[in-house]
């Protein structure tokens, strides 16, 4: 699944250019001219990095940026803040409104892909097509398979996503919601029991190399993969 980037850019050229490159790239592309449509996009598709201008023509995208780390549902998203500015208190505002990195304009296309890729691997690593090792099993999301110790480990597409998120977010519980909001989409309507029936055939697939026990139920409040990535 390529990540989703909304670009929030009145300029058409510059959203041109940003769009084509970054489609390019195999990212899938939305894009917003002001605050507003973002919204709306947001609304629509939880995107999974964003990349806002500053000036905007309804409101500063700064105030879009405070808005979107106080909302619960988009407060994790990466944040890369684009601007003409450069002086050094723009920098540290947009870095305190939430902004997890900020390019000056005129950037080149070069760097900002290399901030991207920076970004996602450090928030949301189970988007990357980096191969993942964890105590012996070894996921490999280009080849799309699991292995451990040069065995094979066959499984579906969805148990496949979710041994990418747990195995990328090691150690920490995450409730049923939580990981259909992660794994499956925010705005796909499944019950939390889907969640269990994945895990147990997750497990089944892990069975054969004895590493079923690295999904732990923790009771009460989800699921989590132990194991430290080496
Ligand atoms: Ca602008």
């Amino acid at each position: 699944m390529p990540a989703t980037i909304l670009i929030i850019e009145d300029e058409p050229a510059i959203l041109e250019l940003l769009s084509v490159n970054l489609r390019h790239a195999g990212y899938a592309i939305r894009t917003a001219q002001d605050t507003r449509q973002a919204q709306d996009q947001i609304r629509d598709v939880l995107p999974d990095l964003i990349l806002l201008d500053w000036m905007l023509p309804d409101q500063p995208g700064i105030r879009l940026a405070k808005q979107l780390r106080t909302a619960t549902r988009t407060r994790e998203i990466p944040l890369i803040m684009l601007t003409a500015r450069g002086a050094e208190q723009d920098k540290v505002d947009g870095l305190e409104a939430g902004a997890d990195d900020y390019l000056t304009k005129p950037f080149s296309v070069r760097e900002l892909l290399a901030r991207i890729k920076s970004l996602l691997r450090r928030r949301a690593p189970q988007l990357t097509p980096d191969p993942i090792q964890a105590g012996g099993l070894i996921l490999d999301p280009e080849a799309r398979r699991v292995s451990c110790a040069g065995q094979d480990l066959p499984m579906g597409p969805s148990e496949f996503r979710l041994l990418h998120f747990l195995i990328t977010h090691p150690q920490r519980v995450y409730s049923r919601s939580q990981l259909l909001d992660q794994v499956w989409g925010d705005h796909v309507f499944l019950e939390e029991r889907t969640v269990d029936v994945h895990i147990r055939r997750l497990r089944k697939a892990l069975t054969p190399a004895g590493q079923e026990n690295r999904i732990e139920t923790v009771r009460g409040a989800g699921y989590r993969f132990s194991g430290a990535p080496s």
